[in-house]
């Protein structure tokens, strides 16, 4: 399958450098060496102009590391930095890892490249790289959208208002881009090009100990890292739990969701294989598939929308719509009926069971159930002194402990707790015209079944 136009971007318009040496790929957002179309584009254009391949991975460390990431991200990240450099040299492509930026790499591995490719990611901090790259002087760069099935752009040019105004232009063009992409032959093998690494991916482990990091949330056993792991289990998933996915998929305790999303954070999995892979799985019906896709893709994306359309996503202020700000503003002054402090939150030390065994799953595992994820996020609105101090614990808890944390997922739900994407609901107490959600709504679940299971996960993590 030729890579579609609309996923390619001309960032710098400069004719191939005829002295270059090879076609620099800088892997950023899609860490994975397969179903990776940046990666593609660039063997492409490396077999037309004659040259190998360079993948090029900034690793952030010390003060300079990824705002927000600990020893959890960085131990699940190396993990599939570790597949993807193997794959990628299985193939002829030299990989290259050292402590820098990405912008500050690109521009000290460019001076020998003929061209340079991209991947995207929608974050402000992402695009801030490609901003310093671009300027990169003399420099053909190209940008190349990987990490969701529609293109941003193409499925929308402005801030979607919710799910609705999203989804049709979404489903109208989501099966032009749900097609194979095939490893593309490399014509032109990386020898010894006398390019240096900083790290040895191949014992990520020893990486993550020479790293200076935020080391007070750790690593956890029920993830490891890397495409190889994604594939295994989403093969596990679409061959039983998916079968159940339309029914079960708002029961924690069901085992019906797919852990898809930390790979997909870090790029160690396509959203597009993902699609195709439901779409023709042989344990799901029509419903569980309908069911999926609209999580997988209408719901992911429209986060990515949200984000790439909203400057200040990370802020109370700048992510909220207005009609949600002034429901909360009007019930600033309610009593909480609980006001617990961040620390009490963090370890989980509340009134109530259900909450504090989600909040151990989070903190201890790196993961949550999509409908938990809701209740936790509504009580911390509910038990924090006020909205804006509910907004930023929530962002912060969420991006300290969850493994998919840091993404254009997180700050859009976190937001959606909040009023963004929703719409107003009968008035109540602190919540104003915000959607509640009262400790009934646990009820649709075996809450005991999911405190069982919480306990079996914590002491497995040891
Ligand atoms: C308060 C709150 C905070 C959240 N924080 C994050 C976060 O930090 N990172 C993150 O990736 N997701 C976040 N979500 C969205 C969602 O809960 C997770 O994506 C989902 O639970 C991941 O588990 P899964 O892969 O097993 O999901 P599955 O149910 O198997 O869904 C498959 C995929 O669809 C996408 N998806 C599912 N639910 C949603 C949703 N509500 N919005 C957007 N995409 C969705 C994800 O990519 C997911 O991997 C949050 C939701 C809430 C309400």
């Amino acid at each position: 399958m030729t890579i579609p136009a609309q996923r390619i971007r001309l960032l710098a318009d400069h004719p191939p450098r005829p002295k270059g040496e090879y076609v620099l790929y800088l892997m950023q957002q899609s860490q994975r060496a397969g179903f990776n179309p940046a990666l593609e584009f660039a063997v492409e254009e490396g077999n037309r102009l004659g040259c190998p391949v360079v993948v090029a991975f900034g690793l952030l460390d010390g003060a300079s590391g990824f705002p927000e990431a600990n020893a959890r991200h960085y131990a699940f990240m190396l993990q599939g930095l570790s597949d993807a450099k193997e794959a990628v040299e299985e193939r002829g492509i030299a990989f290259v890892v050292r402590k820098a930026s990405p912008a500050d790499l690109a521009r000290a591995l460019s001076e020998r490249a003929t061209l340079l490719v991209l991947d995207r990611g929608y974050l402000a901090i992402q695009k801030r790289w490609y901003d310093e790259i671009a300027v990169i002087e003399g420099l053909r760069i190209l940008q190349v959208e990987g990490d969701v099935v529609v293109p941003v752009e193409t499925a929308s040019n402005k801030h979607e208002f919710a799910a609705r105004t999203l989804r049709p232009k979404i489903q109208r063009l989501m099966d032009d881009y749900i097609a194979p992409l095939e490893a593309r032959a490399v014509t032109h093998l990386a020898g010894d090009l006398g390019l240096w690494s900083e790290v040895d991916l191949s014992n990520p482990a020893s990486v993550l100990a020479g790293l200076s990091l935020d080391r007070s949330v750790a690593p956890v056993k029920r993830f490891k890292g890397g495409r190889v792991e994604a594939l295994r289990r989403l093969e596990a998933y679409l061959a039983g739990p998916f079968g159940r996915y339309g029914t079960e998929r708002n029961r924690p305790e069901a085992g019906a969701a797919s852990h898809m999303s930390p790979y997909l954070h870090f790029g160690q999995v396509s959203p597009v294989e993902i699609a195709l892979a439901v779409r023709t799985a042989q344990a799901g019906g029509p419903e569980d598939k309908a069911s999926y896709l609209e999580e997988l893709v209408v719901r992911r994306e429209l986060a990515m929308n949200h984000v790439h359309f909203t400057p200040r996503y990370d802020s109370y202020e700048g992510a909220l719509p207005d009609w949600a700000k002034a429901a909360l503003a009007e019930h600033a002054g309610d009593p909480r009926p609980y006001d617990y402090s961040e620390e009490d939150l963090a370890e989980g030390r509340t009134h109530d069971i259900y909450w504090n065994a989600a909040q151990a799953e989070m903190r201890v595992t790196g993961y949550m159930h999509n409908h938990l994820r809701m209740y936790w996020g509504k009580k911390i609105l509910e038990w924090s002194p006020s909205p804006e101090e509910g907004f930023a614990r929530t962002l912060r808890l969420n991006n300290r402990y969850f493994l998919d944390g840091r993404d254009p997922n997180s700050f859009t739900n976190v937001a959606w707790v909040y009023g963004l994407h929703d719409r107003p609901w009968a008035r109540r107490k602190v919540f104003g015209t915000i959607r509640y959600q009262s400790e009934n709504s646990l009820k649709k679940i075996d809450a005991k079944a999911y405190l069982a299971e919480v306990g079996r996960l914590c002491r497995a993590e040891g």
